[in-house]
């Protein structure tokens, strides 16, 4: 679990915004969903076989014997709540959520044991236009963002949980002859989890793959004729998608339509958001048959993506505010809150003693474009002299009522 400094939280932050002001321009809903579930709700939910649950889950006893895990991921939850509130009564709603998912995996760059996703969830819709309305917000988001060009979208559809059931059987009979030459991950599905060697990336294992059994064969025409439907309101909707027949999600609960935004920058992580539609999960956790769709983006690739571009310098403060002495300390906070109350600009008061040489230097580590001085004359003329910190700009005096002028007349 690592720790994200000023400068990559800024980042994070910058993108969980947009991601929130998309979910808002769709009227999707926030709901707060804890860090910590009973154990249960993961293995019920997401299956034992997957890895998040299986091989990857932070789980341990309570004071009270409860057994507890730190949630991998945030649908499992949000159906809790959703079944536990009674939200479907009458009611279809769209919800958003955030927040860390904690999985105990090697972590290596983009890859992390504490991660933060965002994601959303849609309930009580059958319609392949929501599965479409879900992978508009997402592309929405990367293109505000400025990443289209670095993500493809790819999709599938893994039909029901029969048909799966069904096509898991010819796979394994398919594969199992053929075991030996098989990479050592996938030998080890053959057994847990099949479907999974499905998105297997090793060269050999994709070649066996290709002569084996095709999911899509085994689809009903019911989920055939959904799937191309959707496929239809997405070019309709001018989305761009490729074709995977070999994309899979990791958990069980995932049925027809799923989906997946990759990129080629990131290395081996190249996921930054995944999703698809669970029709048998809110009934699988207790609840009334409810059809559901939705997506979680991992935020900290998708901010690594955005290092990736050209982004404006890194600055904790815009403008830095130097009493010379603390005599000046009363005048010089006046000024900082006019300029906090009447701009966006970010506001840093020097604090401490030492020459003005060094208040400088301060000013130039917070990497504010101005400093704002005031001494005597400025004290008895109510006025502040402002420094240019990053230009060849002389400096000037101005009164504290123009000083807003001065300074948004300078921020292009
Ligand atoms: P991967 O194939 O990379 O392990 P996943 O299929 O396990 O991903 P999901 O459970 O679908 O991932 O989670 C959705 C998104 O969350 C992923 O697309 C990815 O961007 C992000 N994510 C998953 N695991 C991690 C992790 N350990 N560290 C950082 N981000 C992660
Ligand atoms: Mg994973």
């Amino acid at each position: 679990m690592r720790d994200s400094l000023p400068r990559e939280s800024a980042r994070l932050s910058r993108v969980e915004s947009v991601f929130k002001d998309v979910f808002q321009k769709y009227s999707y809903e926030e709901v707060r969903i804890p860090v910590l579930e009973s154990k249960e709700l993961f293995y019920h939910g997401l299956g034992e076989t997957s890895d998040a649950v299986g091989k990857e889950m932070y789980s341990f006893v309570d004071r009270d014997g409860r057994e507890l895990a730190l949630r991998p991921e945030g649908t499992a939850s949000v159906v809790r709540a959703l079944i536990q509130n009674n939200l479907c009564y009458n009611d279809r709603p769209r919800l958003w959520y955030e927040g860390p998912m904690f999985r105990h995996e090697r972590p290596q760059a983009g890859r992390y044991r504490q991660f933060q996703q965002l994601g959303v969830e849609a309930f009580g819709f059958s319609e392949p236009a929501i599965d479409v309305e879900v992978i508009q917000i997402g592309n929405e988001v990367f293109s505000q963002l400025g990443l289209s060009s670095l993500i493809t979208l790819k999709i599938n559809s893994i039909g029901s949980a029969e048909a799966r059931a069904q096509y898991r059987e010819q796979l394994v009979e398919a594969l199992t002859p053929l075991s030996a030459e098989l990479d050592e991950d996938s030998r080890k599905r053959l057994q847990t989890n099949p479907l999974r060697i499905l998105d297997s990336k090793i060269p050999r294992t994709k070649e066996l793959l290709s002569e084996a059994p095709q999911l899509h064969d085994s689809l009903g025409d019911d989920a055939k004729e959904r799937f191309d439907h959707v496929l239809e309101l997405l070019q309709t909707a001018g989305v761009e998608y490729t074709l995977d027949p070999y994309l899979v999600r990791g958990f069980d609960y995932y049925t027809d339509t799923v989906f997946e935004w990759v990129t080629d920058r990131l290395g081996a992580q190249d996921a930054v958001c995944a999703g698809g539609r669970y029709d048998g999960l809110v009934e699988l956790l207790g609840g009334n048959p409810t059809p559901g769709v939705g997506f979680a983006a991992g935020i900290d690739r998708v901010a690594s993506l955005c290092e990736q571009l050209e982004e404006p310098d890194y600055c904790a403060a815009d403008v830095y505010l130097i009493p010379m002495d603390e005599r000046h300390r009363e005048f010089v906070n006046q000024v900082a809150q006019h300029l906090r109350f009447n701009t966006d600009l970010r506001i840093r008061e020097h604090i401490g003693t030492g020459n003005m040489k060094n208040k400088m230097r301060w000013a130039d580590k917070s990497r504010a474009t101005w400093a704002v001085i005031v001494g005597d004359t400025e004290l008895n003329e109510r006025v502040v002299t402002v420094k240019w910190l990053r230009s060849e700009r002389a400096q000037l005096s101005t009164s504290v009522e123009n000083l807003v002028n001065v300074i948004s007349e300078n921020t292009e």
